[in-house]
């Protein structure tokens, strides 16, 4: 039987580069996108055109009846066996005392409570076991002062989360990891109010550049196969250095 994996936020950046690399490791896959349809479906036609099948289902993680709608409409491609927990928003860079309380309630709603929605969701339903991968960020050690420290504690929250699953569900079989990625090439930093924010970054990174998605996608990938059978609970840095 295949794997059936739900990607969260698959429609573009981290989430898309994993949801083709998934397919081209012969993965089911199911992505969910907030907006961007068309985005999704050309996501979704790489699935197929790796001869897996896909599916694309809008959904906002942080509504636990969507997020019931997305996991029940997984069951088309059957038992499922994984999860990236992706969808993820930063907030206009900006200092901390202006940060407005509906600004801070989206961030702790996508980054933290959409993670716990999803993977409660999955635990439920991974009778036989299973993988899940928490999309954190290197913002949760580094804490992003005079950006946005409140992504980056919903990130560290996350971390945490990652730790505390791997313990709970390890009995059942199903490993819990996390990558924290650094600053990467993706649309997330023109939300940001800086699209260019990973070129600023670049001379701070031991590696000298941003990241590409891609090489996000393949620590995540390798995280949810069978070559990581015995690593659960852990944080795994994709940050160039950072
Ligand atoms: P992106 O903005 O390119 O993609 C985010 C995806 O999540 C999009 O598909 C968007 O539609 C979806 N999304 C956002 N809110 C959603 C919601 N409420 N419900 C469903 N889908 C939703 O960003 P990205 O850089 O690819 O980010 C992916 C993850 O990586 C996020 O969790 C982000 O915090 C994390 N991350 C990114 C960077 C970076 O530098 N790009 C660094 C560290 C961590």
């Amino acid at each position: 039987m295949s794997p059936v994996t739900v990607v969260t936020g698959g429609s573009r950046g981290i989430g898309a580069a994993t949801v083709r690399r998934l397919a081209e490791n012969g993965h089911d896959v199911v992505l969910c996108y907030r907006h961007d349809e068309s985005a999704a479906a050309a996501v979704r036609d790489l699935v197929h055109a790796a001869g897996r099948r896909g599916i694309a289902v809008r959904a906002d993680t942080a509504d636990p009846d969507d997020v019931a709608r997305l996991f029940d409409a997984a069951q088309e491609l059957g038992e499922l066996t994984g999860l990236v927990n992706n969808a993820g928003i930063t907030s206009v860079i900006g200092p901390f005392v202006d940060v407005t309380v509906a600004d801070l309630r989206r961030v702790i709603d996508v980054n933290l409570i959409g993670y716990v929605l999803c993977a409660q969701q999955a635990a439920r339903r991974m009778t036989a076991g299973g993988a899940i991968v928490n999309v954190s960020s290197a913002a949760a050690t580094l804490g992003s002062p005079g950006e946005y420290v409140h992504y980056a504690a919903a990130k560290a929250a996350t971390d945490t989360l990652t730790v505390g699953l791997a313990k709970e569900l390890g009995p059942r079989g199903i490993r819990v990891n996390a990558v924290a990625p650094g600053t990467i090439w993706t649309d997330i930093h023109a939300l940001s109010g800086e699209p260019d924010r990973p070129a600023r970054m670049a001379p701070r990174v031991p590696l000298g550049r941003a990241g590409e998605a891609d090489e996000v996608a393949a620590a995540i990938v390798w995280l949810l196969g069978p070559d990581a059978s015995y690593t659960t609970g852990t944080v795994l840095r994709v940050a160039g250095g950072l």
